[in-house]
């Protein structure tokens, strides 16, 4: 689908669009400032052409910016690559400054919208909530299976102390009297002087009743929750990852369900979730024989990256990408370009 508005500056081709996108972009582009070109498709090396000779590309979460399509966006002229997200772990950026491309992010729309998320999977994990909306439907009152537990007085490890991460441990620690572990590479003494207590990474696995996740990927934390690190985790533990998918090793993880070491399992997130997420795949057969084993599971919540999907957040990521936009095309400096030493350096690459 290929959509134009107003009198413009700049070509902005937007990729992985669905209605949402489009009405929160448009919104934002009010003014009509620049092109805004809606594509349905994923950006891969095989959809890049549809951005020929625009000079902005516009992609998503699981858009695939990898040396190959950003060598053939290069050479049909895009200048800037403007996500409309926090994560940039899909972008090669070594590539991209080979390719003198600019990459820019929202490193932060609303971190509340994440955060109240990880809290409903986490309640509706413990009281068993997916599974009593069923039952109670087909007239089915029994209670047995639905036990849970009091969330007060827990302890809850947050991996991760950035935006998102600390309003989780805000609302464990005000709302529900839990206790506060935190790890993080760069502990915040702010964060710490309001009774959260950092430990490092096998101390907060071995105390925590949950364990939510709240760092970005990086190259040095693929399987940060692997087989060693689920060892060492209370018995019965809840872990919870609203972050990206490739922090958990899934096969790990569905060895840990089996043996009931894990007692729960929220995701919003999965390595392969490119192949699946965000799209309705109810009439299809689904290959994915890892994810379809996650299902089988009753003590397993999945939900299809939706973390960040409110209406504030829509319109704070649509406005902040279009600033980012116009940043770029008046050569006004931007905080939110990612450089490649963040790469390489995670503090704040969210
Ligand atoms: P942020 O940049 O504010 O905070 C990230 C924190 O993680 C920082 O304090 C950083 O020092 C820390 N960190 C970096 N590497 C680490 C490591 N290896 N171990 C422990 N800590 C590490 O980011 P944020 O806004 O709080 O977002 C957190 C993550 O949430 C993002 O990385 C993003 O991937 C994810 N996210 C998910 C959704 C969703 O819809 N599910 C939406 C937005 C963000």
């Amino acid at each position: 689908m290929r959509f134009a508005s107003g009198n413009v500056t700049m070509k902005v081709s937007v990729f992985s669009t669905k209605p949402y996108d489009r009405h929160f972009l448009e919104a934002a582009n009010a003014d009509a400032s620049h092109e805004l070109i809606f594509f349905e498709p994923r950006l891969t090396c095989d959809t890049a052409v549809l951005a020929a000779s625009n000079s902005a590309i516009c992609p998503f979460v699981n858009d695939k910016l990898d040396r190959e399509t950003l060598t053939l966006l290069a050479q049909q002229g895009t200048r800037l690559i403007a996500l409309r997200c926090a994560g940039f772990n899909n972008v090669d950026l070594a590539a991209a400054a080979e390719l003198e491309m600019t990459v820019a992010r929202v490193p932060a729309y609303s971190p509340h919208a994440v955060a109240e998320h990880t809290i409903a999977l986490i309640l509706s994990l413990n009281r068993k909530i997916h599974r009593a909306y069923s039952r109670v439907r087909e007239g089915n009152f029994a209670l047995n299976g639905l036990l849970g537990f009091d969330l007060n007085g827990c302890t809850v490890g947050i991996i991760g102390t950035g935006r998102i991460g600390k309003i989780v441990g805000k609302i464990v620690q005000q709302g529900f009297d839990c206790n506060v572990l935190a790890y993080d590479l760069y502990p915040d003494p702010k964060f710490e002087a309001q009774g959260v207590k950092y430990v490092d990474l096998p101390k907060l696995f071995a105390m925590s009743d949950i364990i939510s996740l709240h760092c970005p990927l990086t190259p040095d934390n693929y399987h940060l929750i692997d087989a060693a690190a689920i060892d060492m985790m209370k018995p019965g533990v809840m872990l919870v990852n609203t972050s990206r998918g490739a922090l958990i090793d899934t096969q790990a993880i569905i060895d840990g369900l089996k043996s009931r070491k894990i007692g729960y399992l929220a995701l919003d997130v999965y390595e392969q979730e490119a192949d699946l997420f965000f799209e309705d795949l109810s009439d299809s057969v689904i290959q994915d024989d890892v994810f379809e084993r996650l299902l089988t599971f009753p003590n397993v919540i999945i939900t299809g990256h939706q973390a960040f999907f409110t209406q504030n957040a829509l319109q704070s990521i649509a406005e902040t990408t279009l600033n980012n936009v116009s940043d770029f095309e008046q050569g006004r400096s931007c905080n939110n370009t990612i450089n490649l030493e963040d790469y390489f350096a995670p503090k704040g690459a969210g």
